[in-house]
């Protein structure tokens, strides 16, 4: 049957290929045409912090920058290299500032806040959140964030996600994702707090909880197994999980380090959530790449962020949006109530404190303990509390570019780079809340938002 149905196939090619029909389909047939996107620029911040350009160009091939210039016509220039076949656009933002895609380092792409939280992880499926998570992905896009960072979820969704944009098939932000964060026994990242046995497995090094040095390091492993980008540790106690253990140090040092070593010989950076200062500490001199939240950081946490090199990231607008759900009757368990009413209110003071001494700030949010599509608005608590507009779109851009292991690709609107990019009305160095408002969205080269 097998070779008669192949036979078929052949014969039909054949046939096509006799009278000159293309067995290729239209759509199919564009995908190897050069694709060019000459933009017109009024303001170009390419590289923030670096003076803008006025009335640039930017030349896009194949979702790449080619060339960034002020000598181009925008509205006539044809690259010489084009193609003859090639399909060439072009894209008039000479009324606008134009960056880089910004970047959130700290989302949870595949879920967000709700008052049935509790209940939704009982009922809900991998499919129900893949689903839920392409509406969140296309809200954040939307927003002006062009890449982002799953630091924890659950099942297979923000992976199938993550491909899902790759291939094209779902309109999103680029994604890097951490798969299940580790965690020990009854930490902050063991989902099955507070709900009677038997509802879930005892979950192990898989779900990504694990004691003691080899659970650690197969946690890891397990992790990069089913295709983690990067990796996530709970280094304490956090403000969502329902126990009232605290937010203070959870995995030892020995378990700290089991973690930092496994995932850096596997190539992946290491995120730690911590809010207690024992914990921020002991994450750093383990070796972690940053820390999300920071909210009890001291001096020590400072000297140590600063000699190893490790970024806050700040999640200031995670903190505000728990002290206010806190307020609203029984949208929290009671354990989380109290956690929320102490913790949220005290995480801007700590990144004014380290932003203020020098420590190095990538932008994160928690997007998804608000809901998605409001990332923006930490850029106004940020410079609220001390930051510049410029050094807020710097961590946005550069910086969080690096903590990704992603300076060679995006951050910046550089030669080489993706075309990744935002336009906005008016110069949001003098104005930051022009970022809450993105008429125009730009990935790899494809309009995601605009005319
Ligand atoms: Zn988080």
């Amino acid at each position: 049957m097998r070779t008669l149905l192949s036979c078929f196939v052949a014969s039909l090619c054949v046939l096509a290929a006799l009278v000159g029909v293309s067995a290729q389909p239209a759509a199919q047939a564009d995908e190897t045409r050069e694709r060019w996107v000459i933009v017109a620029c009024g303001h170009l911040m390419a590289v923030p912090g670096v003076a803008p350009m006025t009335d640039a160009t930017l030349v896009i091939k194949d979702g790449i920058i080619h060339a960034v210039s002020t000598e181009l016509d925008p509205g006539t220039f044809v690259p010489g290299a084009a193609a003859d076949n090639a399909i060439i656009e072009r894209v008039d933002l000479s009324e606008s500032w134009v960056l880089p895609g910004l970047i959130d380092c700290h989302v949870h792409i595949t879920s967000e806040t709700s008052r049935e939280g509790r209940l939704r992880m009982v009922i809900d499926t991998d499919a129900d959140k893949a689903i839920d998570a392409t509406v969140y992905a296309q809200r954040t896009l939307e927003a002006g964030f062009t890449t982002v960072r799953d630091v924890g979820s659950m099942g297979d969704a923000a992976f199938a996600l993550r491909d899902a944009v790759r291939s094209g098939k779902v309109l999103g932000p680029r994604i890097l994702v951490a798969g299940r964060a580790v965690t020990p026994t009854g930490g902050h990242g063991d989902r099955t707090h507070g709900y009677k046995d038997g509802i879930f497995d005892i979950p192990g090094p898989f779900q990504g909880v694990a004691d003691g040095v080899a659970e650690c390091r197969k946690a890891v492993r397990e992790q990069v197994k089913r295709g983690a980008d990067c990796i996530k540790l709970t280094a304490t106690g956090g403000v969502l999980s329902n126990t009232a253990a605290g937010t203070e140090q959870q995995f030892f040092e020995d378990e700290l380090k089991a973690i930092v070593e496994t995932a850096h010989l596997l190539g992946r950076r290491v995120s730690a959530h911590a809010h207690g200062v024992t914990g921020i500490n002991a994450a750093l001199r383990a070796g972690v790449d940053s820390i999300e939240h920071g909210t009890y950081l001291d001096d020590e946490s400072i000297a140590l962020f600063k000699e190893t090199g490790a970024y806050l990231v700040p999640t200031i607008t995670a903190g505000k949006a728990v002290a206010e759900y806190a307020m609203v009757p029984r949208y929290y368990p009671p354990p989380v109530v109290e956690k929320a009413l102490r913790v949220g209110p005290v995480i801007q003071g700590a990144f004014g404190k380290a932003a203020g001494a020098g420590v190095k700030i990538a932008f994160g949010t928690d997007a998804g303990v608000f809901p998605h599509g409001q990332n923006s608005r930490e850029f106004g608590f940020m410079v609220e509390a001390g930051m510049s507009p410029e050094d807020a779109i710097i961590s946005a851009t550069i910086n969080a570019a690096d903590l990704c292991d992603l300076s060679d690709e995006i951050g910046t609107l550089e030669v080489g780079k993706a075309a990744d990019l935002i336009a906005v009305g008016g110069d949001p160095r003098a104005d930051v809340a022009q970022l809450q408002t993105v008429p125009f969205v730009m990935r790899a080269g494809v309009v995601a938002k605009g005319p």
